[in-house]
Formats: C-alpha cells, structure tokens, sequence
C-alpha cells in the first residue's frame, strides 16, 4: 500500500498527504491554466519523485515552479529532483545553501548532534528516510524574496508570504486566494531546536493574527494529516492565545497557571494542554 494519498481539496489544488514512519511533510501541487507550481521538495529524492508521478498520473500541467516553506531538512532534501525555478525567502536560501555545503554521512550527522548543532529527532529520521546519502544534493532556490511574491499560472494567482514564527524565523505561507487554500508549512508549530520545545506570544499571536487574515477555507499543515478548516484554525489560536496570555501573567507559578488554564477550556487539562502551558513556560524570557 502507498505510504502516501494524493488528494484534490479545491479546483486548484492537489496534496499529497505526510507520513509520520520518516517524518515525510505534506507536499502540495497548485495547477493554474498553463503551469503547476509544486509546495515544498520533500525528504528524499524518493519522496519527491511521488509527487511528481502523482502530477502526471492526474494529467495536471507540467510542474514550472517550486516554492519552498523553510529550510528544513524535510522539506529540502528533494530539491534536486526539480529542476526548475525555486521560490523561497531570503532567509531560507540562506540556510539551504548552508545545508548544501554540510556533510552528511552518519559520522557527521552524529558529531552534530553530540555539538548540539543537530537534534537527535531529525539526525534519526534522517536516517530512516534516506539511509545511503552518498549522492545527496541540495539545490538552493533561484529567486528568494523578502516579503512576499506573486506567481501567475495561468488563471490562477499564487502568493508566497513570509510569516515567520516560533518554529523557523524563515517560513512562508502559500496562499491561493480563489481558492480560498492556503498551505502553512511548519509556521504553526513549536521551535524544535530550542533546548525545549517553545512557544513566544511575541512570535505566534502576530503569526496567528496573519493567518486568520487570510480569506481562507482550509489550512494545510506541514505534519497534519488532515486539513484544518477555518473554525478549528479560530479555536485553536483561541486556546493559544488564551494559555499563552496566563503564563505571560502568572510567570512560573504552576498552580496558578494549571487553574487559570481550567477555567479557559472548561475542564480537567490533557497532555496537550500540559505541553503548550510547558512550551509558552519554555518561551519565556529568562
Ligand atoms: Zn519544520
């Protein structure tokens, strides 16, 4: 069975779904009139020829373009399997082009993460996704912007748009407008290699601001395996928002914090609230 569904969610836009055994994001395909433009390379060069064979196999117009999300490896690695023009912020050429320069045999990856320059979650599944990197390339995008760009493909405009956030400071959105689509990358997720997962309301209430701006329907996010539609994307930046506030005011006060956040949703909290009261404590100043 494919590890992997490709799935039409509007007129113009097709993903190809994430799997958690090697960390492979959702990967996307936008078909205008006369040009497809590919959302993020994938993990491997295996992983981006899937979504290439899915393009053809649902007859879209040839991939002409790819905008990348951010810079990590997950969503970078297949670069090379497109050679064609690369979108992506200043930001995030800056770091591919880093990457493309690092080695990559296990020695190396090891002696990153014992350097704390790597964390052991990636360096493993790494590993797993493309176990002989030998002949790994990393092509760096052709054209990186600063705030946004607009692509025509043909009746159908796409808008790349640097957002930042918590999790890399280099993410961009895709956003297509008609549509009503727009596909989020990692933006909305914690900093994974701060020394603890973090949150800063300095840097997700503006993100969360930015992305209910958007006229959109559905929000597609880098690990999600389903779309977020709108309604769960305003309930979930409420709760954000809402715990995000409590620790700012209660800095590092558990018990006042854990009874402020029970009044707020209403009940007893789950792991998942205890991991965001730990990931906004993570983020506060020190
Ligand atoms: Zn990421």
């Amino acid at each position: 069975m494919s590890r992997h569904t490709f799935q039409q969610i509007s007129p113009h836009v097709h993903w190809l779904s994430p799997d958690g055994t090697t960390d492979r994001p959702v990967l996307g395909a936008v078909a205008g009139a006369q040009a497809t433009l590919l959302v993020d390379a994938g993990a491997s060069p295996d992983h981006a020829q899937t979504l290439l064979h899915e393009t053809a196999v649902h007859h879209l117009p040839p991939p002409a373009y790819l905008a990348l999300t951010h810079w990590h490896w997950d969503h970078i690695f297949g670069t090379a399997v497109f050679p064609i023009p690369t979108f992506a912020s200043v930001e995030t050429r800056r770091q591919v082009v880093a990457y493309g320069r690092l080695d990559w045999s296990d020695e190396a990856l090891d002696h990153r993460v014992e350097t704390g320059a790597e964390i052991a979650f990636c360096r493993d599944m790494i590993k797993l996704e493309l176990p002989d990197r030998t002949g790994l390339v990393i092509r760096p995008p052709d054209v990186a912007f600063t705030d946004r760009v607009e692509i025509d493909l043909g009746s159908l405009t796409v808008h790349i748009i640097h957002v930042g956030g918590d999790h890399a400071l280099d993410s961009s959105v895709i956003y297509m407008p008609q549509d009503k689509i727009v596909f989020l990358g990692d933006c909305l997720y914690v900093d994974i290699y701060a020394p603890q997962a973090r949150y800063t309301s300095g840097r997700l209430f503006p993100l969360l601001d930015c992305l209910l701006g958007f006229d959109a329907d559905y929000y597609l996010a880098g690990h999600h395996t389903e779309p977020i539609t709108r309604a769960d994307l305003e309930a979930e930046a409420a709760l954000l928002r809402g715990i995000g506030q409590i620790v700012t005011r209660h800095g590092r006060s558990p018990q006042t914090i854990q009874a402020a956040v029970q009044t707020l949703v209403g009940g007893p909290l789950t792991e998942d609230h205890q991991e965001l009261i730990d990931a906004f404590l993570a983020g506060l100043p020190a």
